[in-house]
């Protein structure tokens, strides 16, 4: 694996311990990946992430994996509030949803899927430890966004993924417990569910009423994910 360095200065020591456990995906929402390299490299601008991958696959490493890198924010996930210190942020080049969609081409995505790969094994991270950062920063982040193909990465074994569909009883109190044990922050259910739905349920409208498919998947990911 290659990167491309290019050192950022917005970073700090990892608070706590060095334990690594998640991996956090992000888009830049930015027109190109070279903008996005200028801001995360802009001490006024405070944010960085461990590695920038461009559209064509090429892999950036920003910050040390040893330091903590400034690409989380206000965050929650699994009783821990400072993901940063617990993290590895990638950033993906996608300027995000506006008019248009823009869909993460393929070289992008195998590139994304091999520097996860690296990470997880270095830091022993199971799937469970796969993240968006619209599940960390329940209402506030949206990224990497609908178009983020994690079916294509669980079948590397980089995040979970739950296909097809039984038809369970809804039960609005046991989703929410498994929205708990999943590991999501509840302060809001129905933006948290919302939040679930971006990453795991994209067919389904973020605030529809429990359904069938969305209560299938709850339940089976919180079956694999909980206590992990
Ligand atoms: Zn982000």
């Amino acid at each position: 694996m290659t990167f491309r360095h290019h050192p950022s200065p917005n970073f700090g020591p990892r608070k706590g311990g060095d334990r690594i456990s998640l991996v956090i995906l992000h888009y830049t929402g930015m027109e190109t990946a070279a903008a996005a390299l200028d801001r995360l490299c802009d001490p006024s601008a405070e944010v960085s992430a461990h590695y920038l991958v461009d559209t064509d696959g090429e892999i950036w490493s920003l910050v040390d994996e040893s330091q903590r890198a400034w690409h989380a924010g206000l965050s929650y996930w699994a009783g821990e509030t400072d993901i940063n210190s617990r993290s590895i942020g990638i950033e993906i080049q996608n300027q995000g949803p506006g008019l248009e969609t823009h869909p993460f081409p393929r070289p992008q995505m195998d590139a994304v899927s091999l520097l996860c790969q690296d990470v997880m094994l270095r830091h022993r991270i199971g799937p469970a430890g796969v993240l968006g950062h619209s599940d960390i920063s329940v209402g506030r982040k949206v990224d990497p966004g609908p178009e983020f193909p994690w079916a294509r990465l669980a079948a590397d074994g980089v995040g979970f993924w739950v296909d097809g569909a039984a038809r369970p009883e809804l039960d609005e109190d046991r989703a929410l417990a498994a929205l708990r044990a999943i590991g999501y922050a509840l302060d809001a259910p129905m933006t948290t569910l919302a939040a679930f739905r971006l990453h795991w349920v994209p067919e389904v409208a973020g605030d529809a009423p429990l359904d069938p498919l969305t209560m299938y998947r709850l339940q089976t990911l919180a079956a694999r994910m909980s206590g992990l």
